[in-house]
């Protein structure tokens, strides 16, 4: 009876542990919340009524004992070193030539890992159960913290896993808290009149430092394990092979951890897990970069404050609280209405900073960003300066929700969310803060190339009913302009002269300078090239613009929906009356076969920055030309990309005339510019 008692415990309690690390590790629960309930009640009471078979490692043991009176300070068996931080790609370059000289020849294998940004931990497990848990402390001695870990839920109380149990296990590693945790979290904690945390890690610390653990349990904090301490029965050879074994027993490791050979690989995958931090659920600051092979690590040894086979690469987060002094609105060239908050001037990292996008109105519920608000703003690496929090236990009452227009702040006109939902948009066509943004865009750079055409004046034009509709500027005259703000003659007279300039852009230009949706200046190229001039574009059926090389139906039926529209076909009439060129310009205009490109060979390598490499082929096709992917001596041209690599060289080593993007699109007739002869001139 007794024994089929505790066979029954034994049972519950290892279905117990291996739920919970499907719930918690893998993410992946098998069994509803409800049945998993089932399963504790059920344990608790054959251990309520069977008091001589509870054990410490039982599930039901989570929140122990009691409050504790105080923290014993316990030594580390092996101490916890710190890591060396770096904040640049030349750093990370000189530990690995470092490592290098070191490993005298050969090859370093690199393991890249997130660096969580929470509160490190040691776990000791003797004989599978989970035994002692020690914050850091001075990395020789630490806080024993074992009746707030025992908490943790992903941490199990006894190892699971197929494998034997090592006699001793000791893992390090972070245990943290998860920004949604953190919010509800705070929020219980302003309701009960108590202090709000700044940060998750703040909270995590905080809450390991409750002598209480049914406090510390409330908490939800979560745990990644990252390195070794103390292990007996367990000889991995690698740290990889480690965070397998760790993972095996039931341990959570930190996750995306990456295995390379080279430096260039481990800062490619840095930079790119650095920008995807931010849309993570929890708080990273970086990453680590350790040696892999635990040879090689010996070879490597440690200094005295830490290893040399490790260093880690931190974002440099420039930080700076402030306060929301308003939120407004700004109407983009398609309508969208931005909320922006107007800062109290502050600087981070040299840079004066007295707004910021709160990007959309959910957005700004996600992060309850109120007026008056005080709130952290960030400016990391090259990323622009954003919201991270509110100060919430600075909130004095006083602070406003900022409710989101109902109609548009500039024309009064209706509003309404566009398709994803995430967006509102101004709907009226004529919307002067739609227009002035359209106005700048076709002023801009890479479209009409306007010079002398900027915001400031863009504005007085608009707001003097100077400038009605986007063709409008065609229309200016000189007088008309000298009495604006900083306008003298002639001034007024260069801004004619380069508003009629721009008239010869040719067809591309102008397309991708209208703010047709999905139409920026790859686009534009694509269908300029494929008509040659504005009234085949017009005229073309969706399903035939669907079928050029490069546009899919999505652009298709946006050109097909301006072009169809009142508004496109009366900026069109507008243009060709101001005699503006909508065409692809003299001499190469047309896509129609060319001398040039007549049953000559073409290899195209590299990236291309307006074309695909297939769009690319097509053209050369569709100009009389043949690809292939090959150089040989028959190849007469290769239209080379950034990063060419071995094509590029071949072609040099058999005296193949290789042509850089421009002098190709100036070959091709693509550019705006009339092709030079030189460029057109075939073999050297
Ligand atoms: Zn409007």
């Amino acid at each position: 009876m007794t024994e089929s008692i505790q066979d029954r415990i034994e049972e519950l309690r290892r279905l117990i542990e291996v739920h919970n690390q499907r719930y918690y590790i893998e993410a992946a629960p098998e069994i509803s919340d409800l049945e998993f309930d089932r399963l504790m009640l059920e344990l608790r009471e054959l251990e309520r009524r069977h008091p001589e078979l509870v054990s410490p490692s039982s599930p039901t043991q989570r929140v122990g004992g009691g409050p504790i009176d105080g923290f014993r300070s316990v030594p580390h068996p092996v101490p916890m070193l710190s890591i060396e931080n770096t904040y640049s790609e030349g750093e990370v370059r000189e530990f690995d030539g470092r490592i290098r000289r070191l490993l005298e020849g050969e090859t370093p294998r690199y393991i890249v890992e997130q660096k969580i940004d929470g509160v490190s931990a040691s776990l000791r497990y003797d004989h599978g159960l989970f035994s002692l848990g020690l914050t850091r402390g001075d990395g020789v001695r630490g806080d024993d913290i074992t009746h707030n870990l025992r908490t943790v839920r992903d941490i199990p109380l006894r190892l699971g896993g197929p494998g034997p149990v090592p006699p001793v296990l000791e893992v390090r590693g972070e245990v943290y808290m998860t920004h949604s945790e953190l919010s509800r979290l705070n929020r219980l904690q302003a309701e009960a009149g108590e202090r709000v945390f700044a940060n998750c890690r703040n909270a995590t610390a905080g809450s390991l430092k409750l002598l209480d653990p049914r406090q510390s349990s409330r908490r939800n904090l979560r745990f990644f394990a990252h390195s070794e301490g103390c292990l007996e029965g367990l000889e991995p050879s690698s740290h990889a092979a480690f965070l397998d074994m760790v993972r095996g027993c039931g341990i959570p490791v930190v996750p995306h951890s990456r295995v390379y050979d080279s430096i260039d690989g481990v800062l490619a995958w840095c930079a790119n897990a650095l920008e995807e931090r931010e849309g993570l659920d929890y708080e990273t600051d970086g990453m680590v970069i350790k040696i892999d092979s635990f040879a090689q690590r010996e070879r490597l040894g440690a200094t005295s404050r830490s290893p040399r086979w490790l260093i880690a690469l931190k974002v440099e987060l420039w930080q700076a609280e402030t306060r929301v002094l308003d939120i407004r609105v700004q109407v983009g060239k398609t309508g969208t209405l931005t909320p922006v908050a107007e800062l109290q001037t502050v600087e981070i990292a040299g840079t004066r900073v007295s707004r910021v996008s709160l990007h959309n109105a959910d957005e700004i519920a996600r992060k309850d960003v109120r007026i008056g608000d005080h709130v952290v703003v960030e400016k990391a690496g090259k990323i622009i300066p954003h919201v991270v929090r509110v100060e919430l236990e600075k909130r004095t009452g006083a602070e406003r929700p900022y409710l989101f227009p109902s109609a548009c702040p500039v024309c009064q006109g209706e509003v309404g969310r566009d398709e994803g939902g995430v967006y509102i948009r101004c709907l009226n066509p004529s919307c002067p803060a739609q227009l002035k943004e359209r106005v700048r865009f076709l002023a801009s750079r890479k479209a009409l190339d306007i010079e002398g055409l900027g915001p400031a004046l863009i504005d007085q034009l608009v707001d003097q009913g100077l400038v009605s509709a986007l063709t409008d500027i065609y229309s200016l005259e000189a007088r008309q302009l000298e009495g604006l703000d900083r306008m003298g003659e002639k001034s007024a007279q260069n801004l004619i002269e380069a508003i009629g300039k721009s008239k010869g852009r040719g067809l591309a230009r102008v397309l991708g300078g209208l703010g047709i949706r999905h139409i920026g200046e790859g686009n534009a190229r694509l269908l300029a090239n494929e008509f040659g001039e504005i009234r085949g574009l017009m005229e073309a059926t969706e399903e035939r613009l669907a079928a050029i090389p490069g546009i899919g139906p999505v652009v298709a039926e946006s050109v097909y929906r301006f072009f169809r529209s009142r508004a496109g076909v009366e900026i069109v009439r507008e243009l060709e009356r101001h005699g503006v060129d909508l065409t692809t310009g003299s001499g190469a205009a047309r896509l129609e076969e060319h001398e040039e490109f007549r049953d000559r060979t073409f290899v195209v390598t590299g990236t291309l920055s307006r074309y695909s490499r297939s769009e690319t082929e097509t053209l050369i096709r569709k100009l009389g030309g043949k690809t292939t992917s090959a150089v040989s001596r028959k190849t007469d041209f290769v239209v080379a990309g950034r990063d060419p690599g071995s094509k590029l060289e071949k072609a040099r080593a058999l005296g193949v005339r290789v042509l850089d993007e421009e002098e190709f699109e100036r070959m091709a007739g693509l550019s705006g510019a009339p092709a030079p002869g030189e460029a057109a001139g075939g073999r050297d």
